[in-house]
Formats: C-alpha cells, sequence, structure tokens
C-alpha cells in the first residue's frame, strides 16, 4: 500500500488535534506514515500518540535547527521524505502555517496543490467546502504527488492502530541568508482557555453581546464549561473581540462537541466555519434568526438573561 506522507503538527512535542484528523484521513489513500520535525527529543514525545491514530511509520527529522527558522525545515524534511518514499500524498494541516509549507512543498515536488480539504477519497481526489459552504466539489491533482492542506475539524479523528516505526530524516543544513530565523517567542496571552480549533466546546459571541465590556458573559459561560471563546465577524468587526477568534469563511473552522451561539444571527459565512459541530445551541431573541435552522437546541430570548443562569447551573452542577 502506497504510503502517505503527514506532518505532525505539535507545540513542543505536544500533538495538535488536526494531526490524528490527518493520519485519519490519509488512511483513505495509503498508509499514514507521520513526519515529525522538530528539536531533538521531538519524536519520543509523540510517538505512542502517533500510532494509536494509525502511523505505521514515523520518520524523524530532529536537529537544533528545526525549530530556529520558520517553514523552511519542514519543506526540507516533507521533501527529502517524499523524495525517498514516492507518496501517494502528503497531507498537512491547513492552518496558516500549514498552507505556506503546503505551498513551498507543492512547487519543490512539482505536483498539484489541493487546499482546504475537509475530506480525503481513496482515489486522492478531496471535498470541498467552498463559497461559504455554498457548494462542495471534488478536485484531483492532474499531475505529480498531491498536495492537500486540510482544515482542521474538517474531518473526524478516529484511532486505529499503527506499528511507528521510527526512522531517521536528516535535514539538510538551512541556509540561514535564504531563510526567516525565529528571533524570539511569546506565549500568547489568551489565559488557560483551551485553543479555539482544537476545544471540544466553543462558547461564541456575536453582534448581539453589544460591546467589547459585555462579552464578559460570554466568557464566563466558556469557563464554566472549559470551552474557548469564539466570535462573529460583526462582534469582531465591531471591536468586541480580537481577530483571531473569529469563527466563519474568513475565520476559524470549528467542529467542537458542542457549539454556544450567543446573540448570532446564523449568516452563511458564520455557519461556514462552525456548522458541522456535533451539538449547536443558540440563543437569540429573534424566533425567525437563521441560526435555529441548524440548531439542536435554540432558545429564543435575551442572551443577558439566558447566559447567566446556564452559567450558573454549569457551576451549581460541577460543583
Ligand atoms: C466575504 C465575507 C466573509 C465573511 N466572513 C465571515 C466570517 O468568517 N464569520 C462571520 O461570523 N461572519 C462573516 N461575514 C459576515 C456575515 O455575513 C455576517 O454579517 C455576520 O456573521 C453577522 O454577525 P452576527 O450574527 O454577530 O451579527 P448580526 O447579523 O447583526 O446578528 C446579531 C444577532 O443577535 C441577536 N441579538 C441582538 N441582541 C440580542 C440579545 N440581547 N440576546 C439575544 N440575541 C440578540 C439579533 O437578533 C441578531 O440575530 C462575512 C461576510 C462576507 C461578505
Amino acid at each position: 500500500m502506497a504510503e502517505v506522507l503527514v506532518l505532525v503538527d505539535h507545540v513542543d512535542g505536544e500533538v495538535k488535534k488536526v494531526t490524528y484528523e490527518l493520519l485519519t484521513a490519509a488512511r483513505a489513500v495509503g498508509e499514514p506514515s507521520a513526519v515529525v520535525v522538530g528539536a531533538p527529543g521531538t519524536a519520543g514525545k509523540v510517538k505512542e500518540s502517533l500510532a494509536s491514530y494509525g502511523a505505521a511509520k514515523v520518520y524523524v527529522a530532529e536537529s537544533d535547527d528545526a525549530n530556529g527558522y520558520l517553514v523552511t525545515p519542514k519543506v526540507d524534511a516533507l521533501s527529502t521524505v517524499a523524495g525517498q518514499a514516492s507518496p501517494a500524498a502528503v497531507l498537512v494541516a491547513a492552518t496558516s502555517e500549514g498552507k505556506e509549507i503546503a505551498g513551498r512543498l507543492a512547487i519543490r515536488l512539482g505536483g498539484g496543490l489541493l487546499v482546504d480539504a475537509v475530506g480525503v477519497n481513496s482515489d486522492g481526489s478531496v471535498d470541498q467546502s467552498i463559497f461559504g459552504g455554498a457548494f462542495s466539489v471534488k478536485a484531483k491533482a492532474a499531475k505529480g504527488t498531491p498536495v492537500i492542506s486540510v482544515r482542521p475539524g474538517g474531518v473526524e479523528a478516529e484511532p486505529a492502530e499503527g506499528a511507528a516505526a521510527e526512522e531517521a530524516v536528516s535535514l539538510p543544513a538551512v541556509d540561514a541568508a535564504k531563510s526567516a530565523k525565529i528571533t524570539g517567542v511569546e506565549p500568547v496571552v489568551g489565559g488557560d482557555r483551551p485553543e479555539l480549533t482544537e476545544a471540544s466546546i466553543v462558547v461564541s459571541g456575536g453582534r448581539g453581546v453589544g460591546s467589547a465590556e459585555k462579552f464578559e458573559v460570554v466568557e464566563k459561560l466558556a469557563d464554566a464549561l472549559g470551552a474557548a471563546v469564539g466570535a462573529s465577524r460583526a462582534a469582531v468587526d465591531s471591536g468586541y473581540y480580537p481577530a483571531q477568534f473569529q469563527v466563519g469563511q474568513t475565520g476559524k473552522t470549528v467542529s467542537p462537541q458542542l457549539y454556544v451561539a450567543l446573540g448570532i444571527s446564523g449568516a452563511i459565512q458564520h455557519r461556514a466555519g462552525m456548522q458541522t459541530s456535533k451539538t449547536i445551541v443558540a440563543v437569540n431573541k429573534d424566533p425567525e434568526a437563521p441560526i435555529f435552522e441548524i440548531a439542536d437546541f435554540g432558545v429564543v430570548g435575551d442572551l443577558f438573561n439566558v447566559a447567566p443562569q446556564l452559567t450558573e447551573e454549569v457551576a451549581k452542577r460541577k460543583g
């Protein structure tokens, strides 16, 4: 069976959920091989979890340079392994970094680039959801090794047994003159909340929240549930919440177990980023709001009345 390379998305050896989604998607096309790029010692931390999502092989590209430059070491590692293994496809997460890696790699391999896939099929074609989710299309690379970026949350991760046989990859020395070097790293000031695209619960606020100060009502419910906070574009554009938390067509795609929408009308561009959530709960004072068309549970009411009661009830049940 042909190998399918999966670039492991991790932070200092902590594997991100999207990696398991990529390993699951890869199994449709062939045998998943994980490619780990990181500082010496990284593979030891991630190997077991990669095996539990079906990685048959783990290519280990460790070097002191791996974390010192932006995308170059990852592109180098993938192109080196692709040269040896002739994979059926290469899968990376469709994050901003992943998309840059995918584009550069496709140029190096001379293959086709398929972006923002939400499904990967056995014939190597991908499913894409375009125009804010209004159309679903299938696309296939016409030549070479397809490089596919898969949207976080687009595919559901399913565990599978994998041998995770290690194979060392030596990274070429980075040409410092041509590569962007990382000179410092500052942790994101975001408190203890889970990352938006990784969270199993997301509580989002829209224009209905009314101001940046009042977004506290969204944060309180999120914290009671151990959830990430999201926002609609109208909330972001109005300055209620930072842009990095925007959910939707031009924001992040999320697919949590539970999505709570507070004061969000449910425009198609917002739905594009959250409609695959397992359970959708909407609170809106307008009974005609389109969000209710996709909500599993809807409350017609004032969010400032409903959300605090929910927060209190969740806290009571936890305590
Ligand atoms: C190219 C393009 C890309 C876009 N990308 C995105 C995107 O990525 N993400 C995104 O979200 N949007 C996106 N949009 C914008 C999108 O079309 C909508 O304008 C936006 O989603 C509306 O946000 P909203 O639901 O918060 O605001 P509104 O549509 O104004 O809805 C506010 C809702 O709050 C309710 N409400 C008001 N007060 C209360 C209260 N006290 N209690 C309960 N309910 C209340 C109202 O009944 C209303 O339904 C995009 C648009 C375009 C053209």
